[in-house]
């Protein structure tokens, strides 16, 4: 593809996406004086609440803090339902926040970038779209989320079956009547984890496959009071500034001090505190449960005998309670009443942890050499995390290096926001930043922020590319890994670490740092002259400007 090749309109930027990452990232370009093209695959904005939408969707952060910080007026005026909104709030959200600013008229919906080439002699990015559209650009950003690829196990004889399937990362847009049906859920994900709840409320009967137990705590959600919101929102600029600084850019009150150093009934107690006042905020019970073992057991098991407590059968509850992997190494899964739904009559929970689904035939399935039929079938069987919505687009850098070529044994980024050999091609929440270890919204503004400015820093100096150093990128490819074998994370086999896909190269992919160090070494690189990034001053070529 050569910009000859009949490319079209020209712009300063081109994002991909208009989840919360996009939507920020257009509001601030344009603000900036930039021309852009947004575009994005859903036919509407929002992202990942766009396309989750089954049953008992909902965020597991605080919609105090699942919230866009750079607008006083609009934090203060957008009232939350629930302490953790449901997938509907979240998605109004997004589209309050597209039209209050005027957004929805700057992204082409339903259109899908297919490839993005950077041509080496205009120092510009050539897109195209599933359209045949093609726009060059001078700056091409991933604003495509790291968990939006949705991931349909390879199962035989999967289009044998005449039923009916749903992937939860792909839900119908009207609603889904299990009224009466017999049906199977696939996976115990956080997704699944929300959704077999309302599922077996509503179907004849639900059949859990479930291959790995999920450690999951009670959200304990509550309807949003006023004294909440008013106590964040007369707080609300010092409350985010110290979001930003925190490990996870969310404020969770952790403990800092290790389990061991307490007794086994303080310990105990903690737990239990914890437990009762629901969310996340359990796995700070103390400051070294994802660096130590021994630590970390003493919180397993109290999640183990919660879940002995409440699945009144002691066989199901065993199969329940996960005990392969250290608490927290696998996304750990925020549920509203999961365990106590295996004591409804309508809900059989099926171990395939010993062999994979057979296969599926026209009326069912086959696992454990048992025939099952149901009327529907939902796969919550998870995503090609991180990289799998980067590699969907045809990305070649300089000297024609596909994306996917130079990450073939795991992601190679600088800060998670730029690759080697891709000069102007920033991603937002990319791998190797804290993205999915983090409040995803502290860190697309973070990630917009930094991006923005890095233009605006271009166009004052007349740069026409940024690029970081190889040597930059290999530095902080080493630092994410040796981040993440100084905690138990590693023991896992997560998505974070790429395991969920078959042949995915097995690494941390995340940034495991912390939100405010990660915040910190930005800034000190910035204050540096952008230390580690090299940018080409060839005047020769267009400077940055607004075209
Ligand atoms: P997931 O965490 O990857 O879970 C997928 C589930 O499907 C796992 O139980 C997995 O088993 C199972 N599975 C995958 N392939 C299978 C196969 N071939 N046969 C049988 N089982 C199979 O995916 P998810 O639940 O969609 O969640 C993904 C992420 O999205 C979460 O970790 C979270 O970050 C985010 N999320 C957040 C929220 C929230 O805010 N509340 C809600 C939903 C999702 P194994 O464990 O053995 O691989």
């Amino acid at each position: 593809m050569s910009e000859q090749d009949g490319a079209a309109s020209k712009v300063d930027v081109v994002i991909v996406g208009a989840g919360f990452s996009g939507l920020y990232l257009l509001h601030r370009l344009r603000g900036l004086g930039f021309s852009t093209r947004v575009f994005e695959r859903g036919g509407d904005v929002g992202g990942t609440w766009y396309w989750n939408r089954y049953p008992g969707a909902r965020c597991d952060v605080e919609s105090m803090q699942y919230s866009y910080s750079f607008d006083e007026d609009l934090q203060q005026e957008w009232h939350w339902p629930e302490k953790f909104s449901a997938q509907p709030d979240i998605l109004a959200y997004a589209n309050h926040v597209a039209d209050r600013f005027d957004l929805r008229g700057g992204i082409d919906f339903d259109t899908e970038v297919s490839a993005a080439h950077f041509n080496e002699s205009t120092g510009r990015w050539l897109v195209e779209t599933n359209k045949d559209e093609r726009v060059s650009a001078r700056f091409f950003i991933m604003a495509t989320g790291c968990i939006s690829t949705a991931q349909v196990p390879d199962i035989e004889g999967l289009s044998d079956y005449r039923g009916n399937t749903y992937h939860t990362g792909n839900w119908p847009h009207e609603k889904v009547d299990f009224g009466g049906q017999r049906i199977a859920v696939i996976g115990t994900g956080s997704s699944g984890i929300q959704a077999i709840p309302v599922l077996a409320e509503e179907a004849a009967h639900v059949t859990v496959f479930q291959r790995t137990p999920n450690y999951s705590l009670p959200s304990q959600n509550v309807p949003m009071t006023s004294e909440y919101e008013e106590s964040w929102k007369n707080d609300y600029q010092v409350r985010r500034d110290e979001m930003r600084y925190t490990a996870h850019g969310s404020i969770k009150e952790l403990n800092d001090e290790p389990a061991m150093a307490v007794n086994e009934d303080r310990r105990q107690q903690v737990y239990q505190e914890r437990w009762d006042i629901g969310g996340a905020g359990y796995l700070g019970s103390f400051n070294n449960l994802l660096t130590d073992a021994d630590a970390n057991e003493t919180a397993a098991e109290f999640v183990r005998e919660q879940i002995r407590g409440i699945v009144k059968k002691p066989e199901v509850a065993e199969l329940l309670a996960a005990k392969t992997y250290p608490i927290g190494t696998k996304r750990i899964c925020i549920d509203c009443g999961y365990f106590e739904t295996y004591n409804r009559d309508n809900i059989d929970l099926v171990d395939i942890s010993g062999g994979p689904i057979e296969r599926m035939t026209p009326t069912g399935l086959v696992a454990n050499g048992k025939e099952y039929e149901f009327d529907s079938i939902v796969f919550a069987t998870g995503f090609d995390a991180m990289t799998g919505t980067l590699f969907n687009v045809d990305i070649r850098g300089r000297g024609d290096q596909a994306l996917k070529e130079k990450w073939y044994a795991g992601p190679r980024t600088y800060l998670g926001l730029m690759s080697e050999a891709f000069p102007n091609m920033f991603m937002i929440t990319g791998p190797g930043s804290p993205s999915v270890k983090s409040n995803m919204l502290t860190s697309i503004e973070q990630h917009v922020v930094f991006v923005t400015d890095s233009i605006v820093h271009m166009r004052e100096q007349g740069f026409a590319s940024m690029e970081p150093s190889r040597e930059a990128e290999d530095d902080w490819v080493e630092h994410v890994q040796d981040t993440a074998n100084r905690t138990l994370f590693p023991r896992a086999n997560s998505w974070y670490m790429g395991a969920n896909i078959p042949g995915k190269p097995r690494l941390f992919m995340p940034y495991i740092g912390g939100v405010g160090r990660y915040r910190k070494i930005c800034e000190e690189i910035v204050a540096e002259d952008y230390k580690g990034f090299n940018f080409d001053a060839d005047k020769a070529r267009t400077p940055v400007a607004a075209e």
